[in-house]
């Protein structure tokens, strides 16, 4: 069997061209992209049939919902706890290779690109905090990092690997048109690093008992309201909206208006507060009480 490597996929320009540059030097690449209430897997599901490469979601919610309780590494700008988030993806690979025989983990990281957990020390935090320091690789600026375990026994050859530093993807898009990649648009990116969907998860976080993965994807859709010091309400404002609440929403009380088109509320908590959902429903669809 022949060399094996096993990517963190996004998606994006970066993970394609990592996994590229890996599959140019004739190393079995499969690629792994991950799902939670806060990103999803689709853009690495596209990105992956574009190159025609082996693919796994692989859903590590449980992983993220005890992280973002406490995370050792801190988190970003809003509530993303990116050093730690990475270093438990990589861990989970980790543990995949050891356990199906790849030699090599990797990912489109690319040193100084973001500057909190992109920078060369957070890289190598990173590849420490996830257990597999030796086995992880970041094709696009290995020449800039440690040598790795696969390098160093010649599984992968340095010399081919990349030295991009820094925000700029020159460098990048040159490599895609070489490689006659089609660039797959951002979007879709972690809720994480939205502000507007953080501030909902604060609230979220702060309540006794809704903290959890079913409440995390649900207000992702729809306004929301603080009915009481434990309660809240979800009120969707159109139809994509209603569509996400309703199919979210098995285990709670919904509310929609029989007589009349208009939202769907759903309320997560207290449920004898339906009378003022109910009121919240009546009032964005237009109905007098
Ligand atoms: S942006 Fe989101 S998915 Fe990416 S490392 Fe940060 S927390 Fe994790």
């Amino acid at each position: 069997m022949g060399v094996r490597a096993l990517g963190a996929f996004s998606g994006g320009l970066d993970s394609m061209i990592a996994a590229l540059l890996l599959k140019s030097q004739g190393i079995e690449v499969e690629l792994a992209t991950f799902a939670s209430p806060y990103y999803s897997s689709e853009k690495g599901y596209r990105g992956a049939e574009q190159l025609d490469l082996p693919w796994r979601e692989i859903d590590n919610t449980d992983e993220m919902m005890t992280l973002l309780k406490n995370p050792p590494s801190g988190f970003g700008k809003n509530l993303n706890p990116c050093i730690d988030c990475h270093a438990g993806m990589f861990r989970i690979l980790g543990d995949i290779a050891a356990a199906e025989g790849f030699d090599i983990i990797f990912s489109g990281e690319v040193a100084g690109q973001r500057p909190m957990s992109q920078n060369k020390n957070s890289l190598n935090r990173v590849a420490r905090l996830s257990g597999y320091p030796e086995l992880l690789l970041r094709p696009l600026s290995a020449k800039l990092l440690k040598i790795t375990d696969p390098e160093q026994r010649g599984l992968v050859n340095r010399d081919l690997l990349q030295s991009i530093s820094g925000r700029g993807r020159k460098p990048q898009m040159k490599l895609a048109e070489e490689y006659g990649i089609q660039y797959i648009n951002p979007g879709g990116g972690c809720l994480l690093t939205d502000p507007n969907y953080c501030d909902r998860l604060r609230i979220l976080m702060e309540i006794p008992g809704l903290f959890t993965a079913g409440n995390a994807r649900l207000i992702r859709h729809g306004r929301m309201f603080r009915l009481s010091d434990d309660s809240i309400g979800l009120v969707g404002r159109d139809e994509k909206d209603n569509d996400g609440l309703e199919s979210l929403a098995a285990d709670k009380i919904t509310f929609t208006l029989e007589e009349r088109p208009g939202p769907t509320g759903v309320l997560i908590g207290d449920p004898e507060l339906l009378p003022e959902l109910i009121e919240l429903v009546k009032r964005y669809a237009g109905v007098r009480s």
